[in-house]
């Protein structure tokens, strides 16, 4: 069955997505704290508030973009990562001083395209902000894909990072099946048939192929759980992690939370997937202890 196309479906899809992506940043940033690791095992929440991390702010971006254009426009989607960049959120170094540079009037065509030595970032920022913009166009999970590609792009140009993106949105894009989330390998069958050949779609096969195993930690110790921060060793184990946790948040936050790594980013991105879909909400008191969306985002006021 396919999503309902209608504006006001896509933003409340989209929106629902974001916080799910806004509660797994934060409550996943919380387990770098050493304080905090014994309530990790013992899948218990510390107590809020809990702030979110750059993934947050930049899926502020994609959400806001997508609310004002219908569509990623790449130059107002740099515009507002730029603008709305707070160097505290914990951004790489090498997008803290992208950022710097085109809201000092650089050009993000030239700065993105020189990174890393003219290869661009591969790194996982471009998959971690965009779960809500397949959640938008799950409608059209094609065009899902199409839009990720481009709003990778203002910060991450090297094929992996771009292609991560893509299977992000594809992903949050599926799940929000109107007639109910999908089987997790349907799920990731249909990711793996909407992006090129890549290191992350070689990884997705991989995670296809390990759906039935039942301890997340060895899963993690053969796709990468965000280590390196790199999109292929990101994606795959996150998107195992949504596939199998669809229609049920909490038991995605904690499998996808429990065997470390960029706990922030994985998090965001399982959740914002799972989010998307029927069912997939946060628990209340986790979206209540969690800070609240920032004011510039439309509609954060609901
Ligand atoms: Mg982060």
């Amino acid at each position: 069955m396919t999503a309902d196309s209608s504006p006001d479906r896509r933003l409340a899809r989209a929106l629902a997505s974001l916080r799910g992506l806004a509660v797994g940043d934060a409550l996943g940033s919380q387990f770098f704290v050493p304080a905090n690791y014994p309530l990790l095992k013992r899948r218990e929440v510390p107590s809020g508030p809990w702030q979110w991390t750059d993934d947050t702010e930049m899926a502020c971006s994609v959400f806001t973009v997508l609310v004002g254009h219908d569509r990623i426009d790449q130059d107002a989607l740099a515009r507002s990562f730029a603008e709305h960049h707070d160097f505290d959120r914990g951004y790489g170094p090498a997008v803290n001083r992208l950022l710097r540079l085109v809201r000092e009037g650089g050009d993000w065509r030239e700065l993105a395209s020189a990174l890393f030595k003219g290869q661009g970032s591969w790194g996982n920022g471009a998959a971690m902000r965009i779960a809500p913009l397949g959640a938008w166009y799950a409608d059209d999970p094609e065009q899902a894909t199409h839009q990720a590609e481009i709003s990778a792009y203002p910060t991450h140009q090297h094929r992996e990072a771009v292609v991560g993106a893509m299977a992000v949105a594809a992903a949050a894009a599926l799940a929000a099946d109107p007639a109910g989330p999908p089987a997790p390998k349907t799920l990731l069958d249909g990711v793996i048939d909407l992006v090129p050949r890549s290191a992350v779609g070689a990884g997705l096969r991989r995670a296809r192929d390990m759906l039935d195993y039942g301890d997340a930690a060895t899963v993690a110790a053969v796709l990468g759980c965000g280590r390196r921060t790199t999109a292929h060793d990101t994606v795959p184990f996150a998107l195992w992690s949504a596939a199998r946790g669809l229609g049920d948040f909490e038991r995605t936050f904690w499998a996808t939370a429990q065997v470390g790594g960029d706990m922030d980013t994985t998090c965001a991105i399982a959740c914002g997937v799972v989010a998307s879909g029927e069912g997939g909400a946060p628990p209340g008191e986790w979206l209540e202890q969690t800070e609240a969306l920032p004011g510039w985002v439309p509609v954060a006021a609901d």
